[in-house]
């Protein structure tokens, strides 16, 4: 397939090739048995089976315990913002939150209108173009969860390393990284992520939570927004979005098959370093992130004397040039390249090249 662009968006975005090729010949007829996974029953054997490999697949990735449940809801990362704390706040326990963007912005917007909440730490001073050090993180000990974005896909900044919560249930949001590195399930209550960057398409909302954490929710919370619900039903409480969960079981299957998250994520530092090395090599361009920050999902750079005119000239001879999705998130500008689990090296070296040939040409 030749006629494919590399696609930098920062979500939905790029899912690997081998799964759409898969789905494609799948799309009609699936495993034999006559129609496509978008016509059958959701209560049928053939999805059945498809929901118990993207749980299958989710745990094998994650290395998930058995004490979590995996959940495939609706609502995106969205609706989380709101049924994180209609499930889990305690009364008297204010929840710490970690701001540092816009998404925990919307996070928090939803947090004043259900509980009460503490800012255990923000970088807004400083435009969250960094992410708070370990000792400027005040946990208060005893709040109902501490609350956490995990990659700021905006800013592009992301934790390396996790606040110690001790007994206090750690929540993030990770919707721009699941699945992109290891990590150690056990040190977090609850985790949720909108699927349109690392799992498939938009649609699914992957949660994946420890048990008994569900048990602190009223009973008397509207019956889809307890998770609870959606634990007793195996994610099967109503009709859940099949196909989205049948592209995701597809990514998850894949993720395995190249040597799961660890080898995603060698892979994933490795691409993220050809391009934040090109980008301090060439004075046209700068990363406004301090090293230890940086994502290694969405690399965000800007033009040196942030030319916003000379980016939107970089962003239309890059479209052209077969490089898409490489605008900035529209309330910070600049330039971002989002490269999740399915953008392939040769897109990051075919952009590299591109803004090399752009300085020459502009500089
Ligand atoms: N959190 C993060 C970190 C995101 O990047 C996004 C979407 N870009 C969201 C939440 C919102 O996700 P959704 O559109 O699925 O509600």
């Amino acid at each position: 397939m030749t006629d494919r662009i590399f696609n930098f968006s920062a979500g939905p975005s790029a899912l690997p090739l081998p799964v759409l090729e898969k789905a494609q010949k799948e799309l009609v007829n699936y495993a034999g048995c006559g129609m496509s996974v978008m016509e059958m029953s959701h209560r049928s054997k053939e999805f059945s089976g498809i929901m118990e490999r993207a749980d299958s697949g989710m745990r094998q990735a994650l290395n998930i315990p058995d004490d979590y449940s995996v959940l495939f809801l609706q609502g995106g990362a969205s609706l989380q913002f709101a049924m994180v704390p209609m499930n889990l706040y305690q009364q008297g326990k204010p929840v710490d939150i970690i701001h540092t963007g816009s998404w925990t912005k919307k996070a928090i917007t939803e947090h004043k209108k259900l509980v009460e909440f503490k800012l255990a730490a923000t970088t807004e001073e400083d435009k969250f173009l960094r992410l708070p050090k370990p000792e400027e993180i005040n946990l208060s000990g005893d709040a109902s969860y501490v609350y956490m974005c995990s990659n700021n896909t905006i800013v592009g900044t992301q934790f390396k390393q996790f606040p110690e919560t001790g007994d206090i249930p750690l929540v993030a949001d990770m919707s721009s990284d699941i699945l992109s590195r290891k990590l150690d399930i056990s040190k977090f209550g609850l985790i949720f992520a909108g699927a349109q960057k690392n799992i498939g398409p938009s649609g699914v909302t992957l949660v994946i939570m420890r048990k008994d954490l569900a048990d602190r929710a009223a009973e008397t919370l509207p019956t889809m927004m307890q998770y609870r619900t959606h634990i007793k039903g195996g994610s099967m409480f109503n009709t859940p979005p099949t196909y989205g969960i049948y592209i995701a079981m597809l990514v998850v299957e894949w993720i395995n098959e190249q040597g799961g998250v660890s080898a995603m994520e060698k892979i994933n530092v490795a691409k993220a370093q050809i391009l934040y090395d090109a980008i301090d090599q060439n004075d046209f361009f700068y990363c406004p992130i301090p090293t230890a920050d940086r994502s290694s999902m969405n690399v965000v750079f800007r033009v040196t004397g942030d030319k916003e005119d000379v980016e939107k000239t970089f962003v239309e001879q890059a479209t052209a040039a077969g490089l898409s999705g490489l605008k900035g998130h529209r309330s910070v500008g600049g330039l971002r390249a989002s490269i999740y689990n399915a953008h392939p090296v040769e897109g990051v070296k075919a952009l590299v090249s591109f803004m090399n040939d752009f300085a020459k040409k502009n500089g």
